[in-house]
């Protein structure tokens, strides 16, 4: 499983990251979110598909 943003819906509101900082971080010097890993690990798997309903714009895509 991976977790791709889509940076032109993205609108760095940084929820993803408040309700899941295991998964990722703000970017400020490049003004995007980094999700922190390349496959998310099977524990985080139930928090990567809730960050994807919970972004506003669905600018959260889980890739399986
Ligand atoms: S919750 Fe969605 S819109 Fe907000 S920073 Fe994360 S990916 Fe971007």
């Amino acid at each position: 499983m991976r977790i791709e943003i889509n940076n032109n819906y993205c609108i760095r509101c940084g929820i993803c990251e408040d309700e899941f900082p295991c998964l990722f971080k703000r970017n400020y010097d490049e003004h995007c979110i980094d999700v922190l890993y390349d496959e998310i690990p099977a524990e985080y798997a139930e928090q990567a598909e809730q960050s994807a309903k919970d972004c506003a714009v669905a600018a959260i895509k889980i890739v399986k």
